[in-house]
């Protein structure tokens, strides 16, 4: 029970502007650690459509500056070891890094599940590192829209982002909705590589990485298989040929060529305006999976008969959103 006078209710302040209280600026982002990036990304979870995160994410989306590297492969095969070992290597030159894990078991059971992240070894004082998982919830295996914000913050805040995804046939292709250089990893011996060729997945991937390399010659068998695979269905971009790098995070054996391969990845990109461009096509998609996600494939064709408005795409977003919601079209 509480004790004393009620205070009259017009003596009551009115709630807090919380919204704007939640949703920190950019360069606060930018120059308070981990406390402030963990704040921005509470507020991608709660203040979605919130004129303030609008600006925030657009003005990250302009502030980008990360190489981000989008993994994907099935479960087991040694995402999170390869992760770890990216993230001490980027620690070591002095890179910061941001590592975010989607996963979608956590689709079911409605949170992220950070029991998985358990395997993440990483320094909780190191201000450098960023560490957060969280769920696909639209979509089985791929990226919410929560998600792309939440890369979108990350990689204006720190140098390296790195997007784990757990792929199971076509759901890869949700990675290359973010990443600048999207890895494949498949598991030696495993077959996998047949059902990639199969689905189509063969051709998404900038980098192929067959893991457990220590495990000799399976690895040795599948990086053959895997060069056959690809040779059959072609590669990403025309002008860059895909390498396949044999490598053990366990040991740290291939590491070197596969971070090799990786720079010469982003040289490419950065030829020609190749990032840009790639970035450019990215938004695009964002605000149509955006669109689509709420309101339906029905929505996403009214909303490409809508003008487009703001160049930014989360307010264009926020836009056709408005438009759609009070049936402007
Ligand atoms: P993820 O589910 O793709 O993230 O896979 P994990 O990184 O959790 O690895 C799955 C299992 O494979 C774990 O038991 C790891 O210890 C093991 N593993 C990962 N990388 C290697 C490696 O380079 N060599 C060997 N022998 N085992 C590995």
């Amino acid at each position: 029970m509480t004790s004393g006078p009620v205070p009259p209710a017009d003596s009551i302040p009115p709630p807090a502007p919380a919204r704007h209280a939640l949703v920190p600026e950019l360069a606060a982002v930018q120059a308070g650690g981990k406390r402030a990036v963990a704040r921005a990304l509470a507020a991608v979870e709660t203040a979605r459509g919130q004129p303030a995160l609008v600006a925030l994410l657009d003005a990250a989306a302009k502030a980008a500056k990360a190489h981000v590297l989008g993994l994907t492969g099935p479960p087991g095969v040694g995402k999170s070891t390869l992760t770890n070992a990216l993230v001490r290597r980027a620690r070591e030159m002095g890179r910061t890094v941001a590592v975010l894990a989607v996963d979608p078991s956590s689709r079911r059971t409605g949170g992220a599940l950070l029991g998985d992240r358990a395997r993440m070894k990483t320094d909780p004082d190191d201000q450098g590192v960023f560490v957060r998982s969280m769920a696909a919830r639209d979509r089985l295996g791929g990226l919410s829209d929560d998600s792309v914000a939440a890369v979108v913050l990350l990689r204006a805040v720190y140098d390296l982002v790195i997007v784990e995804t757990v792929g199971v046939g076509q759901s890869e292709a949700d990675i290359s909705l973010v990443a600048d250089t999207v890895v494949l990893c498949i598991q030696p011996a495993s077959g996998d590589s047949l059902q990639f060729m199969k689905a189509g997945v063969m051709e998404l991937p900038d980098i192929i990485v067959v893991t457990k390399a220590d495990m000799a010659e399976v690895a040795r068998r599948a990086a053959s298989e895997v060069a056959g695979a690809l040779s059959l269905s072609g590669s990403a971009a025309a002008g860059w040929t895909v390498p396949v790098i044999r490598l053990s995070a366990a040991t740290g054996e291939g590491l070197g060529a596969f971070e090799a391969a990786v720079d010469r990845h982003l040289a490419f990109l950065d030829a020609d305006g190749r990032r840009a461009a790639l970035r450019a096509r990215q938004e695009e998609k964002w605000v149509e999976e955006m669109v689509r996600v709420r309101f339906g494939t029905h929505g996403l064709a009214r909303a490409r008969k809508l003008p487009q408005g703001a160049s930014s795409p989360f307010a264009r977003e926020a836009e056709l959103a408005r438009q759609l919601t009070s049936g402007q079209d």
